[in-house]
């Protein structure tokens, strides 16, 4: 491929380390089914080789000066940004979603470093008034350490970038293990890394197996502290494991997120924002609607506006241009639809637009509106991770908030009215972690990501994103008299 940030090695401690005949994993375009490339499959030896090195580079970028942190993250900054055209496409490539979002995607993580690069000089300790005439009391912030992170397919250059550029601000060297469905984005690291000079050592990049270098980080006593965004299931095994070793773990896990229309809303803006949030990336994101809720007086005026809108949208190879819908991962993900789709009409809900797989083939599928669908359905309680929009009817302000609130996930929720008191009711009602009134799209550095109940613990981005990188230590001052 020709694209300047493509590596098909491991980037440990500053070197490019590739299988030499081990064993690969070949990774594909899901939009045409062609291998693209292949990254070594490596274990435990080449996890615990990473940490090394790691290790070895936590006294050293430690020791960086605040500014100085706060310089190399801004040009990892600068140089997504300038490189964001490239990135994208390698992108799209192994994921699949429109060039437009992948460009968006690289944008965004770029951001991550801009933000964390100027955070890192305002990592204040404290002073606190002593209850002793001859001691004082105060606070300081250290970095945790050694840091590891394993990430998702769905936002391959994003979820890595939350997680490296608070660990660099913070001072703490990062490993990474990307999903083996997209781990080219996450090498792409290791080429910037190499442009911007960064230290040997403070970013490692390992793709291979996810349990053994789970294995390995969560027993690895240089390593202080796990970070994960992927599924609850592999969240909780992995927050299981970590907790034997008392390892900090910060956990961006599934979600469920409804989104409410109430009948005094501005139609226009429901339906637009139900699009943005249920079919960006195909529907593959966390913080997607996965139930849109809708008041029985608009109920039907709704489904038709937001059906014909959604029959419009181009699917398509994400390199092509104009296309708002790529395929989706692979053949488990059509299949999981499928299923929920099945259940659903099985179950009495009407497909009013889509339902089936895209005659483009492949794992392309038809954007897909549901209505009459109930809490009896798998959909109402499974993540789809997938296009389709399932449409619930209720009465009351009362029933909405007890129907959005009945899942054991609470990472982003969504609801539209124009009444200011009731705005208030429901953004304190809803047990999410994010609440967006009138707004189909939540994400931003500047503001804290991150769930409650099984949808995770800690927070990424924001002033609250670099709480979990740093320990606090008091030092007490004794013997003033
Ligand atoms: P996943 O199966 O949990 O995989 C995520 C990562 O975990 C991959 O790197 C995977 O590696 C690794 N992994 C798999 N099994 C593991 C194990 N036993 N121990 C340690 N690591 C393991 O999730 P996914 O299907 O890729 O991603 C979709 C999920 O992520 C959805 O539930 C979505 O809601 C969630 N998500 C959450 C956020 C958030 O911020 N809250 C953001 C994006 C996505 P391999 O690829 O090598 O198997």
């Amino acid at each position: 491929m020709e694209n300047a940030f493509f590596r098909q090695d491991c980037f440990i401690n500053g070197a490019w380390i590739g299988a030499s005949g081990g064993d690969t994993i070949a990774v594909n375009n899901p939009a045409t089914g062609e291998i693209i490339g292949a990254v070594p499959r490596f274990g435990r030896l080449e996890t615990a080789q990473a940490v090394d090195a790691a290790s070895t580079a936590f006294p050293l970028w430690r020791a960086k000066t605040a500014d100085e942190r706060s310089e190399y993250c801004g040009k990892v900054y600068q140089a997504l940004m300038d490189h964001q055209a490239k990135l994208g496409e390698l992108l799209t490539m192994e994921m699949g979603k429109p060039l437009a979002e992948a460009r968006g995607e690289v944008a965004y993580a770029a951001q991550f470093f801009k933000w964390f690069g100027e955070e890192a000089r305002r990592i204040y300790g404290d002073v606190i008034p002593s209850p002793w005439a001859d001691k004082r009391i105060i606070v300081t912030k250290e970095p945790v350490g050694v840091v590891a992170s394993i990430t998702p397919w769905n936002f391959p250059t994003a979820m890595i970038a939350r997680k490296t550029a608070a660990a660099l601000a913070a001072g703490c060297p990062i490993i990474c293990k990307p999903a083996s469905q997209t781990p080219f984005s996450a090498l792409a690291f290791g080429v910037i890394a190499e442009m911007v000079g960064l230290p040997k050592g403070v970013l490692n990049v390992v793709t291979g197996s996810a349990q053994e270098f789970a294995d390995e980080v969560c027993k690895n006593p240089a390593v202080r502290k796990i970070t994960f965004t992927g599924s609850t299931p592999v969240g909780k095994m992995l927050a299981a494991n970590a907790a034997k070793y008392m390892k900090r773990v910060s956990m961006e896990l599934g979600g469920n997120a409804p989104f409410i229309v109430f009948d005094d809303a501005d139609l226009d803006r429901a339906v637009d924002g139900a699009i943005i949030c249920k079919y960006r990336n195909s529907g593959q994101t966390c913080v997607c609607a996965n139930r849109i809720l809708v008041q029985s007086g608009i109920y039907d005026e709704f489904a038709e506006r937001f059906a014909a809108k959604v029959a419009a949208l181009k699917v398509g190879n994400g390199l092509e241009g104009g296309v708002e819908q790529g395929p989706l991962i692979d053949e488990a993900g059509v299949a999981k639809v499928e299923e929920h789709i099945g259940d659903a009409t099985a179950k009495g809900a009407q497909i009013i637009t889509g339902g089936k797989r895209h005659e483009k083939g492949g794992s392309f599928f038809e954007p897909t509106v549901l209505r009459d669908v109930t809490a009896a359905m798998k959909i109402s309680s499974d993540e789809t991770f997938g296009p389709v929009a399932p449409l619930f009817k209720f009465d009351t302000e009362e029933e909405a908030i007890r129907m959005a609130n009945d899942t054991e996930y609470g990472l982003a929720s969504y609801f539209y009215t124009k009444d200011l008191a009731r705005a208030w009711r429901v953004m304190e009602a809803l047990e999410y972690g994010m609440v967006a009134l009138n707004e189909g799209i939540i994400s931003t550095p500047v503001a804290p990501f991150g769930g409650v109940k099984e949808s995770g613990l800690g927070r990424e981005g924001s002033k609250y994103g670099l709480d979990d990188y740093i320990n606090i230590k008091y030092g007490l001052f004794g013997g003033l008299e």
